[in-house]
């Protein structure tokens, strides 16, 4: 292994400069270490085909890795350097401008470099699969055939359509020809004319399913203003404050074409289970000229490294992925938009943990670029950003088209006769909304058929055995699973501590309200939405379906119901437990449940109709409830961030945690009590700078892991982050290997 440069002075390498080639490499390699490699480039090849962004196998102790060129220099203070064994790509992979921000990156979340390289590549590029296997044949018209007037082969009707099309949008791609029903046939038919050729280019995205293309509504003044207050060029970030239903997906649509039309690559992130097949339809629909590239987990490898690379080559003209596309090269990049910026999935939680939306900023600042974050229910983050000024603070007060915003009651549910959690007037609700003809939407925050089980004899309860959890019980599959660790254990029918049989599920996830549900309201269609009944997106699309075809059924699921889904039949909504957020350790807690409640909320009356929404609630009378509920999530977030105020929490302040987690306990705790006291050598406490813990995380055990963090606020982002890497960089040597830890710099779980 090769040791970090700072550590071997100048003078080991003294007098042997001349004995060397004068091109040494610095290598990202993907290893836990916080420093760039020094290698020799690999026997033969050449200095001047090296270039920044260029991918190399590379010996590692006894591996092979991919690491990424960052830079050629012409001195390491290293005596021995190993040459890497081979140059993957001729062209770089990543253009100037991100690894610039990869590097920005990994300074500001006190990640490896060669870890946040490897976390923007696509697996197949990551495992060294070369760029060259997408490279992709394209038609192009010659010089005669760019001189042809559109019309000029109006009697064969395919290749009138092919050359309309060449002579219109430019080279095509081989993909794009199949997937539009140009086939071979058709472009040779063209080729023998000498009307256009085969060139060999860069690989072009997989083409999208075909759609009809679908006009553009005309904005209402509200619109317009927002579009307007959105400068075309230049860096300026802004905060889209609106409502449910208010039109912000077309605000993003807009700022798309106008990018588009300048010539720009346009870049949306959308939250994991928003990016379904309707998003990209959509999409797709407005714009059926332009490549569109999406980004997910969904996709195969080798498709999603031909997304990745037609946006990294410049081809792709839309990008549209969820947090991970943020480090994808963009060489044309015009516009970034991100849809739900309040959403958690855009940080990672695990790994490199960066959020993706603050990136955003980072990354439109770098390229001088606008960047809107969307939301009905914005973060605290982004709400202080825009109020205090950093940010520009728009607004979409209206629904558009029709459609009103719903009413909305609470029902209490304390000393209520409930029927499976259901107050009688809520059933009585759902029955006369599918009797109309209309669709109800019920929301349950949990999945499975119950949260615990129990035995009723001797007090037994369901526990994982590797985490501080219970077990839910899933009666489809027949089995009791943790959520945390994916534990399972057959499902069982009497207790295995006293083998009574009077085994009790306590409360009810979807499983067990579908059952109830459908044994109620049994003449309509009842689909249950959540993690298990949608494997894949196709799966969630298909199980929507008569949803939107507009029959009368009744939807029932969690979250996943909250986000994206336009379903204009909706016009009840039911909020089974509202009261999930109140009494939380997790200072975020009420947050979260003030956006999911407005999101679920907001899925009543976006047609024509008007929609009501029934939340229950055992405490109706609770400050941030009525709060919420009267005068809506604007409100209610101003409040918190009050709150937050006086507990000197984020986004007042910043934020970082130093995670540790071992199967020792006592391991993680010491390893952060020292972490304090080398943190306080450096930076005593004081109003400035306030140090909590160490504490066990609200999950203490996971996996078989016990897990601690030391929680540090500061006033200024800047003096955390300096503690925070020279933290780091001593972490790293004092380590015990049995002992996982982490910076978390703006952390967002207590998890
Ligand atoms: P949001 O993203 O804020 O939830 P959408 O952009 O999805 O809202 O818009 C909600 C509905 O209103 C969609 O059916 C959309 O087509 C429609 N819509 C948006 N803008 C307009 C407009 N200016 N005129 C008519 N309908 C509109
Ligand atoms: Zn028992
Ligand atoms: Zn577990």
């Amino acid at each position: 292994m090769q040791v970090q440069p700072e550590q071997h002075p100048e003078h080991h390498r003294s007098g042997m400069a001349s004995e060397r080639p004068r091109a040494i490499l610095r290598l990202a390699v993907p290893v836990p270490l916080r420093r760039l490699f020094d290698y020799l480039p690999p026997a033969g090849m050449r200095e001047q085909d090296l270039r920044p962004g260029q991918r190399f196998h590379v010996p590692f102790g006894k591996r092979d890795l991919v690491a990424v060129l960052v830079d050629v220099v012409a001195e390491s203070p290293l005596a021995e350097l190993k040459p890497a064994s081979q140059c993957i790509d001729h062209q770089p992979i990543f253009d100037a401008r991100s690894r610039h921000f990869l590097q920005w990156a990994a300074d500001y979340y006190q990640a490896p470099i060669g870890e946040l390289y490897a976390a923007a590549l696509p697996v197949a590029l990551r495992k060294g699969k070369p760029a060259d296997h997408w490279a992709e044949q394209w038609l192009e018209l010659t010089t005669e055939g760019k001189g042809l007037p559109e019309t000029a082969l109006a009697r064969a009707k395919k290749q009138q359509e092919l050359l309309q099309l060449l002579l219109s949008s430019g080279r095509q791609s081989r993909t794009a020809l199949n997937a539009r029903g140009l086939n071979s046939s058709v472009c040779k038919a063209l080729i023998e004319r000498g009307l256009a050729h085969w060139v060999s280019g860069p690989t072009a995205p997989p083409p999208m399913e075909a759609v009809e293309p679908r006009p553009a509504p005309t904005l209402n003044d509200e619109q317009r203003q927002v579009i307007d207050a959105v400068p075309a060029t230049g860096f300026s970030a802004s905060l889209l404050e609106g409502t449910t239903g208010s039109g912000k997906t077309e605000v993003y649509l807009r700022l798309m074409a106008r990018a588009l039309r300048d010539g720009h690559q346009a870049l949306l992130l959308v939250p994991e289970i928003g990016l379904t097949p309707q998003t990209l339809r959509r999409i797709a629909a407005r714009f059926p000229d332009f490549r569109i590239a999406a980004l997910h987990s969904g996709l195969a490898d080798g498709e999603r490294a031909r997304a990745w690379l037609s946006a990294a080559s410049g081809v792709a003209d839309i990008v549209i992925g969820t947090r991970s596309a943020i480090f994808t090269p963009l060489p044309r990049l015009g516009v970034i938009l991100i849809d739900e910026e309040h959403d958690g999935s855009f940080k990672q939680q695990d790994g490199v943990r960066y959020s993706a939306r603050d990136l955003s900023v980072v990354l439109a600042k770098n390229a001088g670029v606008p960047v809107l974050l969307g939301s009905a229910t914005p973060s605290l983050e982004s709400l202080h950003n825009a109020l205090s000024g950093r940010y520009q603070h728009l607004r979409l007060r209206h629904r558009a088209g029709n459609a009103r915003p719903p009413e909305i009651s609470l029902v209490p549910i304390l000393h209520q006769q409930l029927q499976e959690g259901f107050a009688p007037q809520v059933l009585r609700h759902i029955g006369e909304t599918l009797n109309r003809g209309e669709q109800a939407l019920v929301f349950i925050n949990r999945r499975g058929y119950s949260p615990a089980l129990t035995c009723d004899d001797c007090g037994w309860l369901a526990d994982c055995p590797h985490c501080s959890a219970k077990l839910t019980l899933h009666r489809r599959q027949r089995h009791l699973r943790c959520h945390h660790c994916d534990y399972r254990m057959p499902e069982v029918h009497s207790c295995p501590q006293c083998h009574s049989r009077n085994l009790n599920a306590l409360g009810a996830g979807t499983e067990r309200s579908e059952d109830f549900l459908t044994q109620s309201f049994g003449n309509f269609p009842v689909i249950r939405v959540d993690r298990d009944t949608t494997a894949s997106k196709q799966a969630l699309d298909k199980l929507l379906e008569p949803a939107r075809n507009g029959e009368p059924c009744l939807l029932l699921g969690t979250q996943m119901l909250a986000k994206g889904h336009h379903l204009p039949k909706v016009t009840l909504v039911v909020i089974q437990d509202a009261d999930g957020g109140l009494f939380s350790a997790d200072f975020r807690a009420p947050e979260r449940m003030g956006q999911l409640l407005e999101q679920v909320a907001g899925r009543a009356g976006r047609g024509d109709l008007r929609g009501h929404v029934l939340v229950q609630s055992r405490y109706p009378e609770h400050p941030l409830l009525q709060l919420l509920l009267n005068k809506g999530y604007g409100a209610f977030a101003r409040q918190l961030m009050e709150e937050r105020k006086i507990a000197q929490l984020p986004p007042l302040r910043a934020m970082a945690l130093v995670r540790a987690e071992c199967e020792e306990p006592r391991w993680a705790e010491e390893f952060l009590v020292s972490a304090r006291e080398y943190l306080q050598a450096m930076a005593p406490p004081s109003p400035e700078l306030q140090y909590l813990g160490p504490v066990p995380a609200l999950l203490e055990r996971k996996s078989g892991r016990f897990r601690f963090y030391l929680q540090v606020t500061a006033e200024k982002r800047g003096l955390l982050q300096k503690l925070l890497a020279q933290f780091s960089h001593w972490a790293e040597g004092n380590r015990n290997r049995r002992l996982r830890w982490a910076v978390d710099m703006d952390a967002q779980e207590l998890s």
